[in-house]
């Protein structure tokens, strides 16, 4: 599935950088083959201009004097930049003068302006068939017809600019676009895939720890259910079984608690837990879950000391805040040994408000101080089953300081103890 998405993503992204890239290539061709036009158009009618005023004195004499020899010359100097052509027509259709370009297909097209009959003044495209197999060279021409003051016909000035070499420059722009869109297709996919899997990497890893949080759930729930199973089984054969109906329940609180670990965490996944808010006490608040634990460490004959200032105003939801420092300081008991000390403290410092859970027991590997906030997470796992935990506490703890903005860390050494530090916000909101 995952795998589809990315594909989707990564298609997705292509076709869309290709598409832009496309228009733009279309769009700034089409700009600028305009624009070149238009220009051209316009040094063509100023070029006529200049023509028709340089031929009108030449067309004048030929009148009065049909003896003038046609000269035909042709401009060989300009023969790299020169792309223009002109043409002075007496009015019997003679060729008086023309500027030619120096190439064989000067001829062949003052063969086809020998049949001009386009009216004056518009803009005509003239194809001239070149060598074979070589594309036709392509020239844009204007013709004015030239009279004198008594209105009698002159002859015909005939101007053209050769536009073959703009055609070659928009059929390698056609190219070296066809070779950008070819790059840059390529260039899109991998940096599409680069991104795509950048961008799923969060959702792959939220998939795979919905998936241990489902397959890790199910396999605590299973336990329990077998033993409520086969406890059945035998209560079916010896309905006076006492020892068994006290294990039945025990089971059956044990899963009752999980569901309800797993309530608390499925909800503040989809709602960020709701939250109440409201000013209390927090050193009244602790105190009170302190007391709460006494008579179970009184049997495990372990001290709990706790000490703050009298009074820590403070901003949050009071029954969390209970919670948090109930998983607290049900680890540090079922983890510690008799005769050890508990020390609970809290103070407010600068800003926040410090409360530290510190016990002389068991301790945590280093290597495992990060994994204890995962859920589902023990360290030792046949123990804390027979300890009843189901390494939800920790998870719930966290979730619950992080809804008040604030931070939770540990620092343990093995045999000696642990100790768990919470920092929180004074308001936090
Ligand atoms: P559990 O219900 O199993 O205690 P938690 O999420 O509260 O689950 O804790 C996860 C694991 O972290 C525990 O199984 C235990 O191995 C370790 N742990 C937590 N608190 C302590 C502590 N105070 N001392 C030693 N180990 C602890």
């Amino acid at each position: 599935m995952i795998n589809k998405i990315r594909k989707k993503l990564v298609i997705g992204y292509s076709i869309a950088i290709i598409v832009i890239l496309i228009a733009s290539i279309v769009a700034g061709y089409m700009a600028l083959s305009r624009i070149t036009l238009k220009m051209n158009q316009k040094s063509l009618f100023l070029y006529l201009a200049n023509e028709v005023y340089e031929s009108q004195e030449m067309l004048k004499a030929w009148q009065t004097n049909h003896h003038l020899k046609t000269r035909i010359r042709q401009i060989t100097a300009h023969k790299r930049s020169f792309n223009n052509v002109v043409y002075w027509y007496a009015p019997d259709g003679r060729l008086l003068m023309a500027e030619e370009l120096a190439s064989s297909i000067s001829p062949k097209l003052r063969e086809k302006l020998d049949a001009w009959n386009f009216p004056s003044g518009t803009l005509q495209n003239i194809l001239v068939s070149s060598a074979e197999g070589k594309k036709p060279w392509f020239f844009m021409m204007v013709s004015q017809d030239i009279y004198d003051d008594n209105n009698t016909y002159l002859g015909r000035v005939i101007v053209g600019t050769n536009m073959s070499p703009f055609a070659s420059i928009a059929n390698k722009y056609y190219l070296v676009s066809a070779l950008i869109v070819l790059a840059v297709s390529i260039l899109a996919f991998w940096v599409g895939n680069f991104f795509a899997s950048k961008a799923i990497k969060p959702i792959k890893i939220s998939i795979q720890k919905q998936k241990e949080f489902v397959a890790d759930a199910s396999h605590e729930l299973r336990t329990p259910l077998s033993i409520l199973l086969s406890s059945v089984d035998i209560l079916k054969k010896n309905e006076s079984n006492r020892e068994l109906i006290a294990d039945m329940k025990n089971e059956i609180l044990n899963m009752k608690h999980l569901i309800n670990d797993l309530l608390v965490l499925a909800r503040s996944d989809s709602e960020k837990e709701n939250l109440v808010f409201e000013d209390f006490n927090l050193a009244d608040c602790i105190k009170s879950v302190v007391r709460n634990f006494q008579s179970l460490a009184f049997e495990k004959k372990i001290d709990i000391l706790f000490s703050s200032e009298e009074c820590i105003p403070f901003y949050g939801d009071e029954n969390k805040i209970r919670q948090l420092i109930a998983i607290l300081l049900d680890n540090a008991l079922k983890y510690s040994q008799e005769k050890t000390q508990i020390k609970v403290t809290a103070m407010a410092t600068d800003g926040d408000i410090l409360i530290k859970v510190k016990d002389q027991g068991v301790g945590i590997p280093e290597n495992q101080l990060n994994k204890i906030f995962e859920r589902f997470y023990r360290v030792d796992k046949a123990r804390s089953r027979s300890t009843g935990g189901f390494g939800l506490g920790l998870p719930i703890a966290q979730t619950i300081v992080q809804a008040h903005g604030g931070k939770i860390k540990v620092c343990s050494k093995i045999n000696e103890g642990s100790v768990f530090e919470v920092r929180i916000p004074i308001k936090s909101s």
